[in-house]
C-alpha cells in the first residue's frame, strides 16, 4: 500500500510531538498492517515525552495501546484476515529467548514496545507482528478495546501476580488510569473489598463514582493506620501503581502478616524501606514487581467484558481525533481535568 499518513511524532526529548505525514509502513514478513481505529495516551507516553523514558530512536511514532481493523497482511500470515476487529498487545517479543520459551513473554530480552522501540500507533497505520494482533468481539466498542490492551490488562496482569483469593482485602495506592482498573477488577472479578488511596481530588472523585467501597486521601499522614484499622490489622495484597518508593514502603506496612505487595508503578529512585528486616520475616510478606501483561491477560478480559462479567463505565473519559492529540495531552496533565483514559481515536 502506498500513500502518506498522519501521525504522531515525537522528534525531540522535552518537547511535545507533532502531528505530520509519513509514508503509510509496510507490513515484513509474518507482520500484519492495521488501520488504527483507537490507541489510548498513556501516563508513560509523558514520561517519553519528557526523556525519563528513552526511545531506542527518534523520531518516533508514539502510541502502544491500540485496537483497529487489519488493512492488510504480510507474507505468512494466514491467523488473520483484512476487515478483522482486532486489539494489539503493545509488547512485542522476540519469541526465541529464554525467557520467551517459558512464556514469559512480558520479560523478553530482546521485548520491543510500540512507540519506544519501534513506531506506535498514534498514525493512521501501524504494523505488528500477527502474534501481537487478538481478535476484538463485536460487544466491545473500538476505544475499550484499546484501553484493555494496557490500561486494564496491566492492573490484570498484577492482580493475578498477588495471587489475592475472593473475599479477601486490598489496598490500591494510585487511582488513575491503571489503578482505578484494579480497583474495579478486583472488586467485580474477585469480591474483593477495596481501599483505594490517592493524593488527588479528582481521581478520589472519580472512584467513588465509579463505585470504588472505600477511598482515602493519602494526605491523611494516618493512611497506613487507617487501612488496618478498617480492615482489622492489615490488608491482604497492596497494589503500587503510583511509582515511588515511599509509597512500596507504605504498601508494604499495610499488609497483614502473610499480606502480598505487589509494585506496577515505575521509578528510578532506589527502594528505601522503612519496614524492618525482623518484620518482613515475622510476618512473612512478599513483595514483587509486575510488568505489563501478556496476549492471556488481554484475551481473558475480552471475553470478560464481552460476556459481561467485568463493566468499567466511563473510564474512557476523553475521546478525541488524531488531529486533536495536544488537547489529549493537555487533558492528561491537567490535574483537575478528571481525565481517566484519553483515546485518540482515527477512522
Ligand atoms: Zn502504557
Ligand atoms: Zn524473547
Amino acid at each position: 500500500m502506498q500513500g502518506l499518513m498522519r501521525a504522531v511524532r515525537l522528534d525531540s526529548v522535552g518537547v511535545d510531538p507533532s502531528l505530520v505525514e509519513v509514508p503509510v509502513p509496510e507490513p515484513g514478513g509474518g507482520e500484519v498492517l492495521i488501520a488504527m481505529r483507537a490507541c489510548g495516551i498513556c501516563g508513560s507516553d509523558l514520561h517519553v515525552i519528557e526523556g525519563s523514558t528513552r526511545t531506542a530512536h527518534l523520531p518516533m511514532t508514539m502510541g502502544h495501546e491500540p485496537s483497529g481493523v487489519v488493512h492488510a497482511l504480510g507474507a505468512g500470515v494466514d491467523s488473520l484476515s483484512t476487515g478483522q476487529r482486532v486489539v494489539v498487545n503493545g509488547l512485542v517479543a522476540c519469541g526465541s529467548c529464554g525467557l520467551c520459551r517459558h512464556g514469559k513473554l512480558n520479560l523478553c530480552e530482546r521485548l520491543s514496545i510500540l512507540g519506544l522501540g519501534r513506531d506506535g500507533a498514534h498514525a493512521d497505520y501501524f504494523t505488528v507482528p500477527a502474534g501481537n494482533v487478538i481478535p476484538l468481539p463485536d460487544e466491545i466498542d473500538f476505544p475499550l478495546g484499546a484501553i484493555i490492551t494496557d490500561a486494564i490488562a496491566t492492573p490484570m496482569h498484577a492482580i493475578r501476580k498477588s495471587g489475592v483469593q475472593e473475599g479477601q482485602t486490598a489496598a490500591v495506592f494510585g487511582l488513575g488510569g491503571l489503578g482505578i482498573h484494579a480497583a474495579m477488577i478486583l472488586q467485580q472479578l474477585y469480591q474483593v473489598e477495596v481501599i483505594g488511596i490517592d493524593v488527588d481530588d479528582a481521581a478520589l472523585a472519580n472512584a467513588r463514582r465509579l463505585g470504588v467501597s472505600s477511598v482515602v486521601n493519602a494526605r491523611d499522614d494516618q493512611v497506613i493506620q487507617r487501612v488496618r484499622e478498617q480492615t482489622r490489622g492489615g490488608v491482604d495484597v497492596a497494589f503500587e501503581f503510583v511509582g515511588s518508593a515511599a509509597v512500596v514502603d507504605q504498601g508494604l506496612r499495610c499488609l497483614r502478616p502473610g499480606g502480598t505487595c505487589v509494585v506496577a508503578g515505575v521509578h528510578p529512585n532506589r527502594l528505601e524501606l522503612g519496614l524492618r528486616q525482623e518484620t518482613l520475616v515475622a510476618r512473612e510478606l512478599t513483595l514483587t514487581g509486575s510488568l505489563g501483561f501478556t496476549n492471556e491477560d488481554i484475551t481473558d478480559l475480552l471475553r470478560l467484558v464481552s460476556t459481561g462479567q467485568l463493566a468499567f463505565g466511563d473510564t474512557v473519559s476523553h475521546t478525541l481525533d488524531l488531529d486533536e492529540y495536544q488537547i489529549g495531552l493537555d487533558a492528561l496533565r491537567q490535574p483537575d481535568s478528571a481525565a481517566i483514559r484519553v483515546v485518540i481515536t482515527a477512522e
